[in-house]
């Protein structure tokens, strides 16, 4: 008997949709014939949240969030999944205000790390996940080394996140800047790159680049699974 597993997203809902497919394509994968993942999502509109991002307003954004956690413990969930890097900056929130657990994006993404064997790592994300201490110090607590880029790097990361990635935009030219931003972090000493915002692997495919990079969204949907118990038979 799998547990049921509980989504907090819609931020974007560009990556709930890969959360949603990935959830569904593994546990098939992993099971196989018919059967699908268990799930209810708690979609959020993304226009609220990023508003109280940017006016730094963290404790509203975090009651939002924890009263979708509430709800979703209510209707059933067993383990609960914050779609989103950035938002783990209000997990403790989440977290103290339901008795299921919040499968942490920051370790599942260490643990993926560790287990290739890197501990010098470079880190894209938004501009809250680079720049604060939240997302950094949760990796490095499990002894990994954080590079982020430098500020004008930061600020084109971010940028493509908001103004391209979130709205379902692909293009071309903003894969070949991160790979402008990607070497220069290989070069700063990074072994490897965490693709720490859930939207970044639209636009960084699996084999793209010849650094290893570790997609967030994928890898928080296998830990997932494996928390539940559909592993692979
Ligand atoms: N999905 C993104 C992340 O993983 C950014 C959007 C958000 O602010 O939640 O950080």
């Amino acid at each position: 008997m799998t547990r049921r597993v509980g989504l907090i997203g819609g931020m974007s809902w560009q990556s709930t949709a890969e959360y949603y497919r990935l959830l569904n394509e593994l546990t098939h994968e992993r099971l196989g014939g018919l059967h699908s993942c268990e799930l209810l999502l708690h979609s959020v509109d993304f226009a609220d949240i990023e508003q109280l991002q940017v006016a730094g307003d963290w404790d509203t954004a975090g009651e939002r969030l924890a009263s979708a956690a509430v709800g979703l413990e209510r209707a059933g969930a067993e383990l609960l999944v914050l779609c989103t890097n950035t938002m783990h900056k209000v997990a403790p929130v989440i977290e103290a205000a339901v008795s299921v657990p919040l499968l942490h994006l920051g370790d599942a993404t260490a643990a993926a790390v560790k287990r290739a064997g890197l501990d010098t790592i470079g880190l894209l994300g938004t501009a809250f996940t680079m720049e604060q201490d939240f997302y950094r110090d949760r990796l490095a607590s499990h002894g990994l080394d954080v590079v982020v880029p430098a500020a004008e790097d930061r600020a084109l990361v971010h940028r493509i996140i908001y103004d391209e990635l979130c709205l379902g935009v692909v293009r071309e030219e903003s894969r070949q800047a991160y790979g402008g931003v990607i070497s220069r972090l290989r070069e700063a000493g990074a072994a490897g790159i965490v693709l720490g915002c859930t939207e970044i692997e639209l636009l960084i495919p699996a084999g793209a680049t010849d650094l290893p990079v570790f997609p967030t969204t994928r890898i928080h949907v296998e830990a997932t699974l494996d928390h539940v118990g559909i592993r692979q038979r």
